[in-house]
């Protein structure tokens, strides 16, 4: 399930890596699952990682895409509608 198919053809030369929010403990923030830079959804400088794309599904984050600066591999966050369920 953690696998869509997205740009695999075109993005051969970067790593892509789904991470799921449902699995993270504390506020979201993860390690990159390639070099393990500290990515944390806090952190407005984008000095770690650079947001692509954001997807919103009936007024809700659905799902982000974000390049990790220091290694380039692009991680596809999911997860977010779970976590609004269970305010
Ligand atoms: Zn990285």
């Amino acid at each position: 399930m953690c696998s869509r198919d997205l740009g695999e053809r075109r993005l051969q030369t970067v790593r892509f890596f789904t991470v799921d929010l449902t699995k993270i403990r504390g506020r979201g923030e993860f390690g990159c699952p390639k070099c393990g830079a500290k990515i944390s959804p806090d952190d407005k400088t984008e000095k770690t990682y650079a947001i692509l794309d954001a997807l919103v599904k009936e007024n809700q984050l659905d799902s982000v895409m974000l390049r990790c600066n220091r290694c380039e591999s692009h991680i596809h966050l999911v997860g977010f509608r779970v976590l609004n369920m269970t305010r």
